[in-house]
């Protein structure tokens, strides 16, 4: 399949683009796919009420087909026809952080095919905050399933050439958007129990959805690498976001992880190894390895979720096989750096 490729600036919308999103609506609307820019990072967008558009996204990503997609809507009333009913809590949340990078759980209706929600009875629900994705919803009748646009395993693409490198051919378009603001998957909240629960750590911390709803829980199995338990979100069992090579975090004291990582780095090069560090404004001059990454000022959690998984396929590009990264604070958004983080490394950590 030849894959159409257009770049669109979210900033100028003009005639010539909103052409090129109504013809993306059009394929989408007829069972076709397409990757499209987020806030949060680049998704693979096919019709969410076509079972048969949904069976494509898992064919091209190559994804395990219990692993539900996200729906993308741009009309908070759309919610109505997709569940089975709205909660005030809902509401709340929708009021206060959508358009944004918040995706709510909830009981689907029939107008949801189960090809759609992984075979669940539930649906989750997001509108993302970007003029593009919100466009092309719209053109496309509403409602986008949209898991990340990537290979499945693979870290999330950020920026539209990773699209192109793993779904050229596979797809009809490619949306080439800029790189993303955020940078991590959007915090997903199930709505469905008793106490909402965090089924996965994003920008919308728990922090902020406590400040909306009084009480929320988290999944324990998404921060204790210990547990044995499953995770309540399908696709959090499975391996993710990882590199091609070797990933290994290191904690500990400054001082200490930069004289750890060169020491490593040094016997994987003598084995003729290429070697990769990623780490901070402060510590990248020090490191020795063939390609050292900066995610930016270590309490500017922003930058360092922005930067993340672009560092993670940079690796790829180079041909790194063995990885060190320095570990973050896992308070606030940290919670989210360091859950992609520790997925990308298999829980792979030294303590020092
Ligand atoms: P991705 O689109 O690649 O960001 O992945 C979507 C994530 O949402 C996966 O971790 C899914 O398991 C999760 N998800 C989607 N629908 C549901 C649902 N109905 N219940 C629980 N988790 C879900
Ligand atoms: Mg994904």
């Amino acid at each position: 399949m030849e894959t159409e490729l257009v770049v669109i600036d979210e900033k100028h919308i003009n005639a010539e683009a909103e052409e090129a999103i109504k013809h993306a609506g059009e394929i989408i609307k007829q069972g076709g796919l397409v990757a499209f820019p987020t806030e949060t990072v680049y998704g693979l967008g096919g019709d969410a009420l076509n079972p048969e558009s949904s069976k494509k996204i898992y064919a091209a990503k190559g994804r395990p087909s219990d692993n539900p997609l996200i729906v993308h809507i741009a009309d908070i009333e759309d919610i109505e026809y997709i569940t089975d009913g709205v909660s005030e809590a809902a509401r709340k949340l929708a009021k206060a952080y959508w358009p944004g990078p918040l995706t709510m759980i909830m009981n689907k209706s029939d107008k949801v095919p189960f090809e759609t929600t992984g075979g669940l009875g539930t649906v989750a629900i997001r509108m993302p905050n970007n003029k593009i994705a919100l466009e092309l919803i719209k053109a496309s009748g509403g409602y986008i399933a949209a898991p990340s646009a990537n290979t499945s395993g693979r870290p999330s693409p950020t920026v539209a050439r990773y699209c192109v490198e793993d779904l050229d051919g596979k797809i009809n378009m490619i949306i080439d958007g800029g790189q993303v603001g955020i940078g991590l998957e959007s915090t997903i909240v199930d709505l469905t129990s008793d106490v909402p629960m965090i089924l996965r750590p994003g920008y919308i911390t728990a922090d902020m959805i406590k400040k909306v709803l009084g009480e929320v829980s988290i999944d324990k199995t998404i921060i204790d690498s210990s547990s044995t338990l499953k995770p309540k979100a399908p696709g959090m069992k499975y391996k993710h976001y990882a590199p091609k090579g070797t990933l290994t975090i290191v904690s500990g004291a400054q001082e200490d992880v930069v004289r750890y990582i060169n020491s490593e780095t040094e016997k994987a090069r003598l084995e003729g190894k290429r070697t990769g560090v990623i780490g901070t404004d402060s510590t990248v001059s020090l490191y020795k390895a063939d390609t050292v990454k900066n995610l930016g000022k270590r309490d500017d959690e922003n930058t360092i979720a922005h930067e993340l998984f672009k560092a993670l396929r940079e690796f790829d590009d180079e041909g790194v096989d063995i990885m060190f990264s320095e570990s973050f604070d896992d308070s606030g958004i940290g919670q989210a750096i360091m859950n992609r983080l520790l997925k990308a490394a298999g829980h792979n950590v030294v303590f020092l």
